[in-house]
C-alpha cells in the first residue's frame, strides 16, 4: 500500500494557495497550509472552503515557526506562495517586503535543511515576471524566457529576485529539489481586490447592478501577459513531478493593456463605452512602472507538456460573471 503524498502550502489564504489546495486534494494529497497571525481574518473562510486543509500556524519571517511547520507536516512537496505580493504596496512597505518575500524564503529553505528533509521535500518557489522589469533595452520581441536578463523595477521585484537566486543556490549548493516558476500575471475568481483585474471586474459588476458609479484607477496603458490561475497551478505541480529541478516560465504569450481589459469587462455587462465610468488618480500610479510584460512559455510547453486553457476574453468574462454573482446579480 502506498501512503498518501503530503504537501505544505504557504500562502494558503491567497489566490494560488486556494487553487493549489483544490488541485492537490483532487489528486489525493494530504494538504497542510501555513496560516499566520493570532487572529487571521481569513481563517474562517479557509476552514469553510477547504475543510480538508490541516492548518499549521507559522510566519515566514519566524524561523522557529517555519521549522515547526516543516517538522509537523513532513512534506513531500512544499509550495511557497507566501509573500508581500503587491507591487504598489511594496513601494510603501519596502522593508517588510524584503523580510517576507526575500528573507522569508531563506527561512523556509533553512527550515527544510534543519529538519533533515533536504533530500525528501521538493520545493516550488513562486518567482515572477516582475523580475524582468519590461524595459526597452531588456525586452525580447518574442517574450521573456528563462534566459532573459533581470532588471526588477520595484521593491517586490528586487525581493523576488533574491528569493529566486537563493532558491537556485540551495539547489546547486545542497542538491535540494527547488523549482522556480517564473510566472506572469495570473488572475481569476480568487484574485485579491487590490490587483487591477479584480478591481475592475468587481467594479464593473457593481456598476452594472447600480451599486456604484465609477472606478478609480492609475495608468491604463501598461500591458500584461494575463493568464488564468487555475491553469497555472497545474504547471507548478508539473514542475515538481520532473526528474530534476529547473526554472520554467508560465505565460500565455499574449499581452494586453488595461484599456483592453476594461473594454472586454464592460462589454460583458452590455456597456460599449467604458470611458464615462473610469476615473484616474495618481494615488494608484507607481514611482516606477513596468510598461509591458510578455512571456514565452515554450520551455514549459515542451518539457512539461503544459498548456493554458483559458484565453484573455475567457478570463475577463469568468471574472466579471463571478463578481456579478457575488454582488447578488443573477447573470
Ligand atoms: P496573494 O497575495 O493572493 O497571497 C499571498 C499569501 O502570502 C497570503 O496567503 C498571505 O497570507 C501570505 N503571507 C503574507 N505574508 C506572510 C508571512 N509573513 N508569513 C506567512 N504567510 C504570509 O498571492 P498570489 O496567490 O496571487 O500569489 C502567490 C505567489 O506567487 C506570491 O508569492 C506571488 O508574489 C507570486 N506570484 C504571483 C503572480 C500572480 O499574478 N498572482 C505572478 C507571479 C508570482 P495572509 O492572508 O495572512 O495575508
Ligand atoms: P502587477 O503587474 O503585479 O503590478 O499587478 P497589478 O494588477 O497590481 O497591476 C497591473 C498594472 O495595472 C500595473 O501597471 C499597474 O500600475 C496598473 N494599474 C492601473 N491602475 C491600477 C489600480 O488601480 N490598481 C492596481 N493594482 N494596478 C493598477
Amino acid at each position: 500500500m502506498t501512503s498518501k503524498r503530503t504537501a505544505l502550502i504557504t500562502g494558503i489564504t491567497g489566490q494560488d494557495g486556494g487553487h493549489m489546495a483544490e488541485l492537490l486534494y483532487s489528486k489525493g494529497y494530504e494538504v497542510y497550509g501555513v496560516l499566520r497571525g493570532q487572529r487571521n481574518a481569513r481563517r474562517e473562510s479557509l476552514t469553510r472552503e477547504f475543510p480538508f486543509v490541516k492548518i499549521v500556524e507559522a510566519d515566514l519571517t519566524d524561523q522557529t515557526s517555519m521549522i515547526n511547520a516543516v517538522e509537523s507536516s513532513q512534506p513531500d512537496e512544499i509550495y511557497n506562495f507566501a509573500a508581500i505580493s503587491h507591487v504598489g504596496y511594496s513601494f510603501r512597505n519596502p522593508q517588510l517586503t524584503c523580510d517576507v518575500t526575500a528573507k522569508g524564503v531563506l527561512n523556509l529553505l533553512e527550515a527544510v535543511r534543519i529538519v533533515g528533509l533536504a533530500e525528501k521535500s521538493r520545493i516550488y518557489q513562486a518567482s515572477t515576471s516582475e523580475m524582468f522589469g519590461g524595459l526597452d533595452y531588456n525586452r525580447p520581441g518574442s517574450g521573456y524566457n528563462e534566459e532573459s536578463l533581470f532588471h526588477p523595477r520595484s521593491p517586490y521585484g528586487v525581493a523576488k529576485l533574491y528569493a529566486h537566486w537563493i532558491a537556485k543556490n540551495y539547489r546547486e549548493s545542497y542538491g535540494m529539489f527547488v523549482a522556480c516558476g517564473i510566472l506572469f500575471n495570473h488572475e481569476g475568481e480568487r484574485r485579491g481586490l487590490e490587483f487591477v483585474t479584480r478591481k475592475i471586474s468587481d467594479a464593473v459588476a457593481g456598476i452594472a447592478l447600480g451599486q456604484q458609479e465609477e472606478v478609480v484607477l492609475g495608468d491604463l496603458w501598461p500591458k500584461r501577459d494575463w493568464g488564468y490561475a487555475g491553469d497555472y497551478v497545474r504547471g507548478m505541480w508539473q514542475m515538481l513531478q520532473q526528474g530534476a529541478a529547473d526554472d520554467y516560465v508560465l505565460a500565455t504569450g499574449e499581452t494586453h493593456s488595461i484599456e483592453e481589459f476594461l473594454e472586454l469587462a464592460f462589454a460583458e455587462v452590455g456597456i460599449d463605452d467604458w470611458h464615462p465610468y473610469v476615473k484616474q488618480d495618481a494615488a494608484f500610479m507607481r514611482p516606477a512602472e513596468v510598461d509591458i510584460l510578455l512571456g514565452d512559455p515554450s520551455k514549459a510547453e515542451r518539457d512539461l507538456g503544459w498548456r493554458r486553457e483559458v484565453d484573455f476574453p475567457g478570463l475577463v468574462s469568468l471574472m466579471v460573471r463571478h463578481d456579478l454573482k457575488l454582488r447578488g446579480g443573477d447573470k
